[in-house]
């Protein structure tokens, strides 16, 4: 059977950090195993999922590389969930409740305050008929849940190891709500089986409802699948990040000019034993990545990690990489490879490359601190008209500074920073022949 990973997201908001960990490994593995990527777009909550945020989800997954084989939604398959919802109902496996929420949480409060894990007390299964059409006549619809055999549950984790869980300790889960609106718990598993998904990856909240499924599975006589349950990310706080999606959010994280394989390289590594490398290709990192080099603990994430990370990708870049972007710029050919070295070395994000060359064609306003006024003047008055050549600023500065007296930083800032129009920048020596405007001061 061909190895099939997958991930599953709802599209009922934007992508984060943590939910890219998920289609990262999926990913990474599938590549890594000759086997298939797929997506599927959990949106059976056809009230919160919208289409921009399929859109968006798809966006950010090709701006990572991360490509899919196939792409599947779960509201093309409501039949199919509602023939495996007559079965498990015909054999039992499924009783209708009628509690309503509120109920349900003074149920939780009464356990919890007498010290008892706040577990579904199986109430609605004593109803008799009368009881159920009496509540039914009062207009209030059933939810459905999955009557669980009480035993332990136990499976080889590809991240954490062995896992056990004893299914005692746990409610039966909802499978369809009062309004008739599949869980993923069961829409999952009945995809799950009928796409033949031979591996799962997902966040370590899903440890019980893994268990759950596996049950289900086993129920329904679909083969179980790997899984593997990576450890949740926290910020530097403490606090689990998804917490504060709105700060990292992978459009925000594309917004603020990072490298898609900046990202690849630090999530595809963060939590494991292994430290991120400079590689440029989902490829190289597919071979690099092992799915059991990573620890169950949570993992704290630091965007400067990220920041340092996306400024060593984008200088370690090869030209032929950058090459699109300098033609879309406008940097004629003959200039590609000296303009690449003269910049790389000091760039942070991509959109200083453009910044650098509209300063080289068109100039800039000249930055110049009130006591430095004479000796830029002067300066500037012996700085030949362009074009220069390499050797053109260290010929200028070595002038000016028999003239003036002036060394090190108190010679060249002041000429960097009215030439530029900034303190700090490519070295000045290799920039220098690209500059075709020069200020008058
Ligand atoms: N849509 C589910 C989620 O985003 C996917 C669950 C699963 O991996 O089965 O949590």
């Amino acid at each position: 059977m061909t190895l099939l990973t997958r991930f599953a997201p709802s599209p009922t908001g934007y992508l984060h950090i943590g939910n890219i960990r998920t289609a990262l490994f999926n990913f990474l593995i599938a590549k890594k195993n000759d086997g298939k990527f797929l997506l599927r777009i959990d949106d059976t909550d056809l009230e919160r999922s919208k289409q921009i945020y399929e859109d968006e989800i798809k966006r950010d997954l090709e701006w990572l590389g991360i490509e899919w084989d196939y792409c599947e939604r779960q509201s093309n398959r409501f039949d199919r969930y509602f023939e495996i919802f007559d079965n498990l109902k015909s054999e039992t496996s499924l009783y209708p409740c009628y509690e309503t929420k509120s109920e349900l949480d003074l149920k939780r409060k009464k356990q919890l305050n007498i010290g008892k894990p706040p577990i579904y007390d199986r109430s609605s299964l004593k109803l008799t008929k009368q009881d159920k059409k009496k509540l039914e006549e009062n207009g209030i619809k059933p939810h459905w849940r999955f009557l669980l055999e009480q035993k332990k549950i136990n499976w080889k984790d590809l991240i954490i190891g062995s896992v056990s869980i004893d299914l005692k300790s746990l409610s039966d889960p909802v499978f369809v709500k009062e309004d008739g609106q599949f869980l993923y718990t069961l829409a999952s598993v009945c995809d799950d089986i009928d796409y033949n998904v031979t591996h799962v990856i997902r966040g370590v909240d899903h440890l019980t409802n893994t268990a759950t499924q596996i049950q289900l599975i086993n129920n329904l006589g679909g083969n179980i699948p790997f899984y593997g349950h990576h450890s949740l990310l926290i910020d530097l706080s403490g606090d689990n990040l998804s917490k504060r999606l709105g700060a990292l959010s992978i459009k925000d994280i594309r917004n603020a000019g990072i490298e898609p394989m900046a990202l690849n390289n630090i999530i595809s590594t963060l939590g494991s034993s292994k430290s991120p490398k400079l590689l440029h290709t989902l490829e190289e990192i597919s071979e690099f990545f092992t799915i059991s080099s990573f620890g169950s603990a949570p993992i704290k994430f630091d965007f400067n990690l990220l920041n340092n990370m996306s400024s060593k990708i984008l200088r370690d870049t090869p030209l032929k990489t950058i090459k699109k972007e300098f033609v879309e710029i406008g940097i004629p050919n003959k200039d590609h490879k000296t303009f690449w070295e003269a910049i790389r070395a000091n760039l942070n994000t991509r959109d200083e490359i453009s910044k650098l060359w509209n300063l080289c064609i068109n100039g800039t306003t000249p930055i110049i601190d009130y006591e430095d006024l004479e000796y830029v003047r002067m300066a500037f008055k012996i700085l030949p008209s362009p074009p220069y050549n390499e050797e053109s600023w260290g010929i200028w500065t070595k002038k000016v500074s028999e003239k003036t007296g002036r060394k090190g930083k108190h010679l060249f800032l002041p000429l960097r920073k009215a030439l530029t129009g900034k303190s700090f920048g490519p070295d000045m020596g290799k920039l220098l022949p690209f500059l075709s405007k020069i200020p008058t001061i």
